[in-house]
């Protein structure tokens, strides 16, 4: 699994990978520490946890399910 930054809504366009959603979010934590400069208490917050699962959810869907077409 990957994660593109950007899809957190910042103008940074690093990916960010893990062999799980678990993995991913660890990175994820990791970059935004070191790129961002969150603090702990930042990323432990419901907001930020939101803030990623939100763009995880976003980015693994599949890019056809946003113009349903059916085929008749
Ligand atoms: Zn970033």
């Amino acid at each position: 699994m990957d994660l593109n930054c950007l899809e957190m809504g910042t103008k940074c366009d690093q990916v960010v990978t893990g062999e799980s959603t678990k993995e991913l979010i660890e990175g994820i934590h990791g970059h935004m520490r070191l790129a961002h400069g969150y603090s702990e208490a930042k990323l432990a917050s419901d907001e930020t946890d939101e803030m990623i699962r939100g763009a995880i959810w976003q980015s693994s869907r599949p890019p056809d399910i946003r113009t349903p077409r059916p085929d008749m």
